[in-house]
């Protein structure tokens, strides 16, 4: 049993229905109606009214702005988001690689968002580039560092009232980039574990060094501690500061499930992509 179900076709009209009624946002449904199915061919029993949003034309499509930033609208599918030709390496990766095809031109970037599962594949890329999280509601809009906005398993900081409206990528420049996704099959798997890594070298001195990881602990990992190690090195005085580092991102992850194996191949990958990086400085690397 359905308690209410809302189909707005407006934003205005979806954010006023979100206000009053605190609907739930129901997006391509593969988290929501799956959480909540009560049995097969039978509705999805939700305790709180729900309000499909899949009408609303604001929360659709992906530009680049003039400074070279990039906003994806709530609604854009993973399909959408791997054939973007602007979409940064990381992102695209990503997308291309959730889930079956059916999967991919139904789910949408703010339902894998909201969910705020570990296992998401969208948030840690997004994570890694600073992405940052428009939150909408009637009465004005925030916006908030993905990173902060998600909190844990399954918590964001969402508001009752509130939706989803798009996510800003900002503009970044690196030499080397590297994406890996572990699951059982190679696409159609919910990740065991993923890292999105990037590197910029500048004459020779390392000027960024982002790395984040997926599944590794209640949400994505990202810590900026374990980065300031090799940040504003040269590369020929890295490779000693590499156990300090892999020893500061072992303390930074807490993985729930295999946390053996989840240290082990986290460490493993870690120590490929910046081996790689200061062999190869300009490459970008996916599996
Ligand atoms: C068979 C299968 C395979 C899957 N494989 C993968 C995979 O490989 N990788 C992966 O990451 N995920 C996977 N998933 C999980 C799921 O498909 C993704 O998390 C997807 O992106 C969810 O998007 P959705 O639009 O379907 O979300 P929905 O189910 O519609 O919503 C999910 C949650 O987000 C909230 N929400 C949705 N849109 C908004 C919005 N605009 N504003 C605020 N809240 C919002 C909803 O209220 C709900 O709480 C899989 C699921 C299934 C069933």
């Amino acid at each position: 049993m359905v308690e209410r179900c809302f189909v707005p076709s407006s934003l205005r009209e979806a954010l006023e229905i979100r206000k009053e009624y605190g609907a739930h946002p129901l997006a391509g449904g593969s988290d929501l109606m799956v959480q909540y199915k009560a049995g097969l061919g039978i509705t999805p029993d939700f305790p709180f009214p729900v309000m499909i949003i899949t009408k609303l034309e604001e929360l659709k499509g992906i530009s680049r702005k003039e400074d070279g930033s990039i906003e994806i609208m709530a609604l854009s599918t993973p399909s959408e988001i791997a054939a973007c030709p602007f979409m940064p390496f990381h992102v695209k990766s990503a997308a291309s690689r959730m889930g079956a095809i059916a999967l991919r031109n139904s789910a949408t970037i703010g339902g894998n968002i909201g969910n705020a599962s570990p296992k998401g594949d969208l948030p840690q890329p997004l994570i890694l580039l600073d992405a940052l999280v428009v939150l909408t509601s009637a009465d004005g809009e925030r916006t908030v560092l993905l990173d902060d906005f998600i909190r844990g398993s399954k918590k964001t900081d969402l508001r009752d009232d509130e939706i989803i409206t798009k996510i800003i990528i900002p503009p970044v420049e690196y030499t080397y980039a590297y994406y890996r996704k572990i699951g059982t099959r190679k696409a159609n798997a919910i990740s065991k574990l993923s890292l999105s890594a990037l590197i910029k070298i500048d004459d020779g001195l390392v000027s960024d060094f982002r790395a984040a990881s997926g599944a590794a602990g209640p949400k994505v990992i990202r810590s900026r501690e374990s980065e300031e190690i090799l940040k504003g090195h040269r590369i020929d005085e890295i490779e000693p500061l590499i156990p300090a580092f892999l020893e500061s991102w072992n303390n930074a992850i807490s993985p729930h499930a295999m946390p053996e194996y989840r240290r082990n191949t986290t460490k493993r990958m870690l120590e490929h992509f910046i081996t790689e990086a200061l062999a190869m400085p300009e490459c970008e690397i996916i599996d």
